[in-house]
């Protein structure tokens, strides 16, 4: 297998087993074809980039049936116009008309608040059922996905940008080499790419294994941005950490030379050599830590099964895809997993087929435990939940360790 950043070969050092779709939430009559891959990830010695072996085609994950809105969440909504809010201010302010384009901008949530600043913008997302959600409201979609062909259209089109941007989707991109290729072809001289995404250095820190599931065949890092990016011209001159998704990484970059490098970046290069992000030993530990948290987990959840306590889960994320199947629990172990999201309930969990059921049915009946998938919306959920508490609900997390909450 080749690195498919630097084409050096690179080798698995370790599996999560077979895996479904991490989104893939389905009706059992869809049980028996259910579709499974490896999910094994690898980390390539030149270029530094974790990446998965072997992904899932894209139209297997991205569909007409992608069930995931972003603007279901109050927090992301407000997290979005922030992201807005600092591109309007750090790039476009003083600019002459100009235009942002987003990759994988979902149902508008971050492009929204460009739309209403009167700001020219275009959105790509190939998901056409978020996509229509946001040309609905005004935002300029296309229900495409992102390759050179594209790029030279956007270009003929709208011309240059001022500003691409992405959020929780360069990481989902294989040929990451053609999306930089096609960015530093749209992007003027003195134009911003500006992407966030699931951070290595908080993964490894805190074994949240679950951010490796098949939409994320990269988890990236300062270097290997640097490395991959910089292989098309485009120079890392920022990153700034933002607590979304229990630990990500804003990156900003721009035509080499272009912009000042903060010192941010530096001292961001020089803690991942400290903390061995280029270092084979650092993965195995990573492995065996994986391993570690799995057992913990699913000792906590049978002992729990032989007590007969009714345990629930907490959000049917595409994160709990990964925990279910790497650590085997099924409706056995937890009854159902309650969600808000409409096109996930009365379905099934991917792989382990546990039920997902609205909110309601949680708040109606509190379980006496519930294990929370959503970990990254920790404090949000703690604050809205006092009830479940209040009724001598307890709490199971297993990040960054596996534990029950007194
Ligand atoms: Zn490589």
């Amino acid at each position: 297998m080749l690195c498919r950043v630097c084409q050096s070969e690179i080798s698995q050092f370790m599996s999560f087993g077979d895996m479904p779709i991490a989104n893939g939430f389905l009706t059992d009559d869809r049980f028996e074809s259910e579709y499974f891959f490896e999910l094994a990830p690898s980390f390539c010695n030149r270029c530094n980039m974790f990446q998965l072996i072997e992904q899932p085609e894209p139209e297997r994950m991205f569909h007409e049936n992608y069930a995931f809105f972003s603007s279901i969440s109050r927090y992301m909504q407000i997290h979005f116009k922030a992201f807005a809010d600092f591109v309007m201010e750090r790039v476009l302010d003083g600019r002459n008309d100009p235009f942002v384009l987003e990759l994988g901008s979902n149902d508008g949530i971050m492009l929204r608040n460009f739309k209403d600043a009167g700001v020219r913008h275009l959105g790509i997302e190939p998901s056409s059922n978020v996509a229509n959600v946001a040309r609905s409201q005004g935002i300029q979609t296309l229900s495409e996905f992102f390759n050179l062909d594209l790029a030279e259209r956007v270009l003929r089109e709208h011309g240059q940008a001022d500003a691409v941007l992405a959020a929780n989707v360069m990481c989902h991109i294989p040929d990451i080499n053609t999306i930089a290729a096609g960015i530093a072809r749209l992007l003027k001289s003195d134009g911003i790419l500006m992407f966030e995404d699931p951070y290595l250095g908080d993964m490894i820190e805190k074994t949240s294994y679950d951010q490796i599931y098949d939409e994320h065949v990269f988890i990236f890092s300062a270097t290997s941005v640097t490395w991959s990016f910089g292989q098309h011209g485009l120079e890392l001159i920022d990153v700034i950490p933002q607590i979304t998704h229990g630990g990500s990484m804003r990156y900003v970059l721009a035509p080499e030379g272009s912009h000042p490098v903060s010192q941010n970046v530096n001292d961001l290069l020089e803690k991942e050599q400290a903390q061995g992000l280029h270092r084979k030993e650092t993965y195995d530990q990573f492995r065996r830590n994986c391993e570690a948290s799995r057992d913990a987990l699913r000792s906590v959840l049978e002992l729990l099964q032989n007590s007969s306590k009714r345990v629930v889960g907490y959000g049917a994320t595409s994160k709990s895809t990964t925990i279910t199947n790497y650590c085997e629990l099924g409706p056995e172990h937890i009854e159902f997993i309650s969600d808000t999201t409409p096109i996930k309930q009365g379905k099934y969990t991917p792989g382990m087929h546990i039920p997902v059921k609205p909110y309601e049915v949680f708040s109606r009946n509190y379980p006496e435990y519930a294990l929370l998938f959503a970990w990254n919306h920790a404090q949000e959920i703690f604050e809205k939940e006092e009830g479940f508490k209040k009724q001598g609900g307890k709490w199971i997390t297993y990040v960054p360790k596996v534990e029950i909450l007194e």
